[in-house]
């Protein structure tokens, strides 16, 4: 096959324990997923699950035990964490039941949503859609995945964000409102899931501005922690 230019490379995410590397396919992002979330976000009841995208280059691998730099993005003034459990999908489907879910998931990692807040809050007030806020350059910081039969119970870790060392957000992902099951379920009824696939699961209450030379440190029980600068 001949190209006009040379076509991008294959973003990829380390694996534990392993030389290969987790080829990233789409980045699906679940939102409002913890109720204190929802409610700091302006919501009063339960609703159905939504969704939002973030391109595969968005991604801004975090080896282990290695802190990155996290380059400050343009257009903003108030860019917030979102500390999020991410699913990597090892396996494709569609109308995904729920007790099948299992079966799909490859592994875990820590994850960050890293949201332009002001573009994002600009946006919703009119309607308009979230990509400027939400689908930037660097937008999903990522540490190694852990794969599933290293993972003994997802549903009881907690997950936790320090920026400069202080606690910022700290929750268990049993407080999802959609877990890692359903949340399958809902995004493969509406997109043909792939391997390679990535799912960013929401975050609980706590979000924040960072700004430049702070420290941000994500951990997730049982998962490789990340840890980055704002550059
Ligand atoms: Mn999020």
């Amino acid at each position: 096959m001949d190209y006009c230019f040379a076509p991008a490379p294959t973003v990829s995410v380390p694996v534990v324990g392993q030389s290969a590397e987790f080829p990233v396919h789409r980045i699906y992002c679940v939102a409002r997923n913890f109720e204190d979330h929802a409610r700091e976000m302006g919501q009063s009841d339960r609703e159905p699950p939504f969704f939002f995208m973030k391109p595969a280059d968005a991604v801004v691998v975090v080896p282990a035990g290695e802190a990155v730099t996290l380059p400050y993005p343009s257009l903003t003034h108030n860019l917030h964490h979102e500390i999020e459990l991410v699913v990597a999908i090892g396996k494709g489907g569609s109308n995904i039941a729920v007790e099948h879910a299992a079966e799909h998931i490859f592994g875990y990692a820590v994850g960050l949503d890293m949201t332009r807040r002001d573009l994002q809050n600009d946006m919703k007030k009119q309607g308009r859609p979230w990509c400027i806020g939400k689908g930037f350059d660097h937008s999903a910081p990522i540490g190694p995945i852990t794969t599933t039969q290293h993972v003994p119970d997802i549903q009881q870790a907690t997950l936790c964000l320090q920026v400069n060392g202080t606690v910022r957000q700290q929750s268990q992902i049993s407080q999802l409102i959609w877990n890692v099951a359903e949340t399958i379920t809902q995004i493969s009824a509406a997109w043909a899931l792939q391997p390679g696939d990535l799912i960013y699961t929401g975050t609980p209450a706590g979000v924040g501005a960072v700004v430049a030379g702070d420290t941000l440190a994500g951990s997730i029980d049982g998962l490789t922690p990340i840890a980055l600068t704002v550059g």
